[in-house]
């Protein structure tokens, strides 16, 4: 595998850009519009000059990847030679099967499609292009900092892409971890209870926000309590994978809490919208 689209450049589009140039391969970049395109240029440049600074990569190896990352808009002039096709837009299904629908008319047979989705079912939107040769790379936040890559396998999945997949997550300098496709896939189905679950216990008066991130800080050893972890995340994000659970599952341990859901509506997002349980400036 030498080149690498990946498809959407924001937040996760451009931390998986950065990586895989910062590893040697080729790197196109694509977004809807330039001036999305020049933002994660520029977010690029700047984390790239962080990591300089930190003595974590040289000068010569920021230079370089700079160069391997081209930009490109809209997905029509998308080399046909892609190896691996990696999806990172907005989270929804019609969205992401609408591209990976147009993205097999235009990219060789051969290549293998991911996508970075935090939710939806692989299987699913492996159905909207080519399900052996397709898989989930879910890649953590901050993606040049954190480790972790689930890749998950679809219903179809090949043995052989998965094991493409897996040697190239640890080219780049990623710990992969093997995972079927179920709701949540591990992460989220782990984390997203939890959060819920310190959300029901401010409701209820448990105890307040503060105390109910100390305990998890100082009692579990957690970097960061659950209601700042929701915060950081975006309270949308937490009540859509709540939603996937508890639909995906069909069981009432996952039904998402009434105080998240009065939040979500309230339009208290957590930091993205300034206030969430916290308040930001
Ligand atoms: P984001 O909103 O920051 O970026 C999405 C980008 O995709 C935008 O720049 C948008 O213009 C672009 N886009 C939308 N439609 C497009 C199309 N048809 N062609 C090309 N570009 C298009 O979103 P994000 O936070 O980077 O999330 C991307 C994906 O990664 C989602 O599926 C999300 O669930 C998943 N994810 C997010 C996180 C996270 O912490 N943010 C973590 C893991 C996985």
């Amino acid at each position: 595998m030498k080149k690498i689209a990946v498809i959407g450049a924001g937040t996760m589009g451009n931390g998986i850009a950065h990586v895989f140039a910062l590893n040697g391969f080729d790197v196109i970049l694509s977004d809807i519009k330039k001036e999305f395109l020049d933002k994660a240029t520029e977010v690029i440049r700047n984390n790239l000059d962080r990591q300089e600074k930190k003595g974590i990569i040289t000068l010569d190896q920021k230079l370089s990847a700079i160069d391997k990352i081209r930009t490109l808009e809209g997905i029509e002039n998308i080399p046909a030679d892609c190896d691996l096709v990696i999806e990172a837009i907005y989270e929804n299904k019609e969205a992401k099967g609408r591209l990976f629908n147009s993205l097999e008319a235009r990219v060789k047979k051969e290549s293998i499609f991911a996508t970075n989705t935090s939710s939806i079912s692989i299987t699913e939107l492996a159905s909207y292009s080519r399900p052996d040769r397709f898989i989930g790379m879910h890649f953590m936040n901050p993606v040049p900092v954190m480790k972790l890559v689930e890749i998950i396998r679809g219903y179809s999945t090949s043995d052989e892409t998965f094991n493409m997949v897996k040697d190239l997550a640890i080219k780049i300098d990623k710990t992969p971890v093997e995972v079927f496709d179920y709701p949540g896939f591990v992460s989220n189905r782990i984390l997203m209870p939890m959060i819920n679950e310190a959300i029901y216990a401010l409701m209820e008066g448990v105890a307040s926000k503060e105390d109910i991130d100390t305990v998890m800080k100082l009692g579990m050893n957690h970097p960061m309590g659950p209601l700042t972890l929701a915060d950081f995340i975006g309270l949308d994000v937490c009540l859509a994978i709540m939603e996937v659970l508890y639909n995906g599952f069909n069981d009432s341990k996952y039904r998402p809490c009434p105080l998240l859901k009065k939040m979500v509506a309230a339009k208290k997002l957590g930091r993205k919208t300034g206030e969430g349980f916290y308040k930001y400036a």
